[in-house]
Parts: C-alpha cells; sequence; structure tokens
C-alpha cells in the first residue's frame, strides 16, 4: 500500500469454510421460484425472498422474517446462503470517495490466479458523482475544471469503525447524489498500456465475475451507504476493473437483477467499453427498458495511436467501432460518450483535437466527449498532461462545437481514480 494512500481496514478475515455453500443471491425471482419449486414452496414464496435479498438487503436467511424457520432451515440444509459478495476491505479518500475491496469467491477464476491474488475485486463510491455522468439527461450540474494537484499529499481523513456509520435516513445524508463505479472483471485481458488493472500480472487472461458478484458489489455498497431506492440519486458506471463486454452475459443479467429486482433505473447506469464490436452489436439488441447508456474509451484521435495505446484497436479499428455504435437504437435524449484519456504528447496534442472533433462529427451520433487526464500508476510510461493542455484541448472541442466534460479524478490518493484499480495486496 503506497505510503500515502488512504486508511485501510480489514472488516472480515476471508472466508474459506463457506466455500461449498450455494449462493440465493444473483438468482432472480423467477429462478428462485424454479428451486423454491423443488422444496415444495408455492411461487409467493420467491417473491418474499427475492425482497428480502435484493430490497431488504438481508444477509442470512435466519433473518427473513415473512419465511417460517421451518423454511429457513430447510434452505439452508440444502446447501444454500445468502452469499451476497461481502466488503473485506476499505480505503476511505481525504475527498468523500471510498475503495472497496469485495470477496467474490464464485468467480469463475483461473486455477492459477489463485495462487497469485485473492479473490476479491473492487468498487468505489463516489458520493456526488464522479462527472462521468456530467451532461446526461439526469445529471445538469456544470462540470469541473482540473481540481486537485495530481499528487496530494494525503493525511488520513478518517478512522473506520465497524459500526454501521452511513446514516440511515435520507436527511441526514452527507450527499445528495453518488456514483458506484463497478468491476466487471479480476483483471482484464486487453491490456492498454496505461491503465494499472492491465497491469495485474494477467494480461494474458481475466477472470470473469457472476451475474451475483457484480450485482452484489453494487447491492452491499448500497447496503453500507443505506441508499434508498426511488429516493436517493445514484447513477452506476461499469468502469471498474474489466471489460464488461467481455463478460457480456454475467454482465447483462448483472443489470437485469439490477433493474428487475433492485429497482434501479438503467438511464442512471452507464457502460464503458474497450472497443468491443460483438458486444456492442450483441448490446444493440437489449431492450431499450434494460439497457444501460454505453460510453466508449476512444482515447486517441487516429488508428496509428489507437493501436499504439490500445492494441485491441488492431482487431477493431475505430471505422468498425463507429459502426457499431450506430446500430444502437438510442432513446430520446439519449448521447453515446466518448472517454478520452489525455497522455501527454502522445494523445494531448492541439491536432488531436481537431482529429477527435473531425471523428466524433463524422461518427454522426448525439455524442459528448469526456476527457480523463491521465492518472499515473507505478511502471506506465506516460506522463500526466499539464493543466494547460487539457484545458486547451477542452476548449478546442468545445469552439468545434463537440459537448465535452473533464471528469473530475476521485480518490486519487487511494487508488480509486480511473484506471488506478489493482487490488492492494501489499497491505
Ligand atoms: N474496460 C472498460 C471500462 C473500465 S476502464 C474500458 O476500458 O472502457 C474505465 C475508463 O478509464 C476507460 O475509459 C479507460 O480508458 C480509462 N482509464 C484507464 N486507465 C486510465 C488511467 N490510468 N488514467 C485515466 N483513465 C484511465
Ligand atoms: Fe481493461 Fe479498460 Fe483497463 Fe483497457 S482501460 S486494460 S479495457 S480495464
Amino acid at each position: 500500500m503506497p505510503a500515502d494512500s488512504g486508511q485501510l481496514v480489514r472488516l472480515d478475515a476471508p472466508t474459506t469454510a463457506r466455500e461449498s455453500r450455494k449462493s440465493l443471491f444473483g438468482l432472480d425471482t423467477e429462478s428462485l421460484a424454479t428451486l423454491l419449486a423443488e422444496l415444495g414452496e408455492p411461487a409467493f414464496r420467491s417473491r418474499q425472498l427475492a425482497e428480502a435479498i435484493y430490497r431488504q438487503h438481508i444477509t442470512e436467511i435466519d433473518a427473513i422474517s415473512t419465511f417460517p424457520a421451518i423454511l429457513r432451515r430447510r434452505l439452508a440444509d440444502s446447501g444454500w446462503e445468502i452469499g451476497r459478495p461481502r466488503i473485506a476491505q476499505i480505503f476511505r479518500s481525504i475527498d468523500g470517495t471510498e475503495r472497496y475491496l469485495v470477496e467474490c469467491r464464485n468467480g469463475n477464476n483461473l486455477p492459477a490466479m489463485k495462487t497469485v491474488v485473492p479473490e476479491t475485486v473492487e468498487t468505489v463510491w463516489m458520493p456526488e458523482g464522479d462527472g462521468g455522468e456530467t451532461g446526461d439527461e439526469s445529471d445538469t450540474e456544470e462540470t469541473q475544471t482540473l481540481g486537485a494537484p495530481f499528487f496530494r499529499r494525503s493525511s488520513l481523513d478518517e478512522r473506520i469503525s465497524r459500526e454501521p456509520q452511513p446514516a440511515s435516513s435520507s436527511r441526514t445524508k452527507s450527499w445528495s447524489r453518488a456514483t458506484i463505479c463497478v468491476s466487471s472483471q479480476i483483471g482484464c485481458a486487453v491490456n492498454c498500456q496505461f491503465c494499472l488493472t492491465a497491469k495485474l500480472g494477467l494480461a494474458a487472461a481475466a477472470a470473469n465475475l457472476t451475474a451475483g458478484e457484480i450485482a452484489g458489489q453494487v447491492v452491499s455498497v448500497m447496503d453500507r451507504h443505506k441508499v434508498e431506492v426511488g429516493r436517493d440519486r445514484l447513477n452506476l458506471v461499469f468502469m471498474g476493473m474489466g471489460e464488461p463486454f467481455l463478460n457480456y452475459a454475467s454482465f447483462m443479467a448483472a443489470v437485469r437483477l439490477l433493474v428487475r429486482e433492485v429497482g434501479l433505473s438503467p438511464r442512471r447506469m452507464t457502460v464503458s467499453t474497450s472497443g468491443i464490436v460483438p458486444g456492442i452489436e450483441q448490446f444493440a439488441q437489449e431492450p431499450p427498458d434494460l439497457r444501460p447508456k454505453l460510453a466508449i474509451s476512444l482515447n486517441a484521435p487516429n488508428d496509428a495511436v489507437r493501436s499504439t495505446v490500445m492494441p485491441i484497436n488492431r482487431k477493431w479499428p475505430i471505422a468498425s467501432l463507429m459502426d457499431a455504435v450506430r446500430r444502437i437504437p438510442l432513446r430520446p435524449h439519449e448521447r453515446i460518450t466518448f472517454e478520452y484519456v489525455l497522455l501527454s504528447g502522445v494523445t494531448d496534442r492541439p491536432e488531436h483535437a481537431q482529429e477527435v472533433a473531425r471523428l466524433v462529427r463524422r461518427a454522426n451520433l448525439p455524442a459528448k466527449v469526456n476527457l480523463i487526464a491521465w492518472n499515473p500508476g507505478p511502471g506506465i510510461p506516460y506522463a500526466i498532461p499539464t493543466p494547460e493542455s487539457v484545458e486547451s484541448f477542452k476548449a478546442a472541442l468545445a469552439a468545434e462545437g463537440i459537448p465535452v466534460y473533464l471528469r473530475q479524478p476521485r480518490g486519487r490518493d487511494i487508488y480509486a481514480a480511473c484506471g488506478q484499480l489493482k487490488r492492494t495486496v501489499e497491505a
């Protein structure tokens, strides 16, 4: 853990004894009905069970008060537990951001990984949003300018206790809206050259999370902060570790759980992809009431530069990417976000801004550009852009009539900012 990192708190020792239990969390009402039918129970029990798991955030079968004791025992005796992924460690930033290591024991982990890293994944809570949603129809605040210095000397702001601490009523909450950044894989195989996740030592492979592990990150964090569905403004960004479109089925199953069972709106969800064209094509077929918004990691002004910083571009170059994106039937007021990481001297020159403006115009889509000043990481051979180059890049796009926003780095002192998610084993 870096010397200036935020507070680390271990909440639970890793669990091994529960390995053989089966998780209810991750099953939708229909699947719960099937398993309860096998126990001879009527359909309304599945609705009670889904309500307990996904709405009341109950984590122990024994606490399901709508179930008779005998049914609770039969479920447990049949090898079931709720099995929601648990927050194992918390880092808290001076800016209020929290980064969690969430235990994922069902992940389709590669045997080799088990010896290298514990089975945890990273999730981030950002009170007042991450800036990625700025410019969306749901969040209209004007965006930020370049914030704090890149290496802020961090003093730890707060000691975290085991007590349930965030407020339980929206009247006393310290935040008015929040964003949860969710991971879809352990590691990432896409290998973008500027991204710390790619440097996990797993460049050739990534472990897919299950739908329950993806949705479970969200529900565990909602539970911790007592988020009230329908009252609190909560955005989800699938922009944590991993490439969601390389774990497509589980990612979309998680979205369905979050929409249908947890009650969140897909219009407040954004998924970011590095540009996996078959995934985007599949995404275009999803029903609008279950489809998050889409962000594309463009990150470069042309194919030559993009192939250097994102090797995936050799497989799916910019034109094929744009063709796929254009096939998505957008909802009214919906825009595609193009994320653009500014790497000093590599992607942040004035001529690059002109090229990006041309690309976006030619895409002929309702679109906006989210600029992200590169967040540094150990061993990554790029340089952070100067505040001046960031501002002129932004101004150049704006002058070309492109809606452009600058994403505020959050939780840099705890390695929670974009592209910095990497398991902290050196605690
Ligand atoms: N794998 C997906 C989503 C996770 S990455 C994707 O690549 O789109 C989320 C965003 O963070 C992407 O736009 C990515 O380009 C950006 N990013 C990665 N590393 C970064 C870094 N070191 N600094 C700033 N942004 C970074
Ligand atoms: Fe994977 Fe996204 Fe990082 Fe690229 S930027 S390595 S796709 S997590």
